[in-house]
């Protein structure tokens, strides 16, 4: 049996449909899979009525952004929350719109920064109509779209972290974030603790938030899955299992393909009770 419960979809950063993603779990036979696109319920309804359509167990997801201050510096921990049977949405939705207000704002201010400091080729008025989550790599696919004459590695310095055009997005504390998912009735798990830079901190942040789960299972190929499966026994916390597909071509060091990380039956068996699935 496999059991997938990240992946993203076009309404983030994927380059599938949620349909496509039915399709293609499908074929590598998966038999759960969750959509968690990042800061957006969007392509749930999509994602949802593909499942009943083609016979497969979907499972209501989310990637939220959240952040945590090591000494200054900052962490961006995700949270990857699965939705119960009674799961609301509302404060969810609502947060969701707002940031998202910001993070389209943030993109447009960054890429005109980009263009006055780097001179490359962008396009506002696009970027200003799309409904999707704008994120740093959806600013490099507009760029290397918008400038196929450049290589697309030397155009990666400028949505990069270190970039002379960078400008940072709010998000939410982790506490608060984990506190939002639960609220509305979401199973809330920490989504890949090995991407963690300060490895020291993984602790602290499980006793400061509210997870129920963490991603012992991931792509990412230096990923320590018995530390981390210790981490959880330790708190508590179930064990969760995630390939983070984004596309069929991209390198599969840090993201799998669908089904590449999976739980087993009986790792499964509490979550699933949890989260009502048959
Ligand atoms: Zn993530
Ligand atoms: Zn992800």
């Amino acid at each position: 049996m496999k059991i997938d419960l990240h992946c993203h979809s076009t309404f983030s950063d994927g380059v599938l449909t949620p349909r496509e993603l039915v399709l293609r779990a499908k074929a590598n036979n998966v038999d759960y899979l969750a959509l968690t696109d990042h800061d957006t319920l969007l392509g749930l309804p999509d994602f949802m009525n593909s499942g009943k359509e083609l016979n497969l167990n979907t499972i209501e997801g989310i990637e939220l952004t959240t952040y945590y201050n090591d000494n200054g510096k900052t962490e961006h921990i995700h949270c990857v929350g699965l939705a119960k049977k009674d799961a609301k949405k509302d404060s969810l939705s609502n947060y969701l719109k707002e940031i998202n207000k910001k993070r389209k704002n943030r993109a447009l201010e960054m890429l005109s920064r980009i263009h006055d400091i780097y001179g490359y080729t962008v396009n506002l008025d696009e970027i200003s109509k799309t409904n999707s989550v704008i994120t740093r790599k959806s600013m490099l696919d507009h760029l290397v779209k918008e400038n196929s004459n450049i290589d697309p590695q030397v155009l990666r310095i400028s949505t990069s972290l270190d970039s002379k055009a960078y400008v940072p997005t709010k998000y939410i504390k982790v506490e608060d974030g984990t506190r939002l998912l639960k609220e509305n009735n979401f199973f809330v798990i920490f989504a890949h603790p090995c991407l963690v830079k300060n490895q020291l901190i993984v602790e602290t942040i499980i006793k400061l938030s509210t997870f129920d789960g963490i991603e012992v299972k991931y792509s990412y190929i230096y990923n320590d899955e018995q530390h981390f499966k210790g981490i959880a026994q330790k708190y508590n916390l179930l064990f969760s299992a995630g390939s983070d597909f984004h596309s069929p071509t991209e390198s599969q060091k840090k993201h799998g393909d669908i089904g590449s990380s999976t739980l087993n039956e009986d790792e499964f068996k509490p979550m699933k009770e949890i989260l009502n699935l048959k």
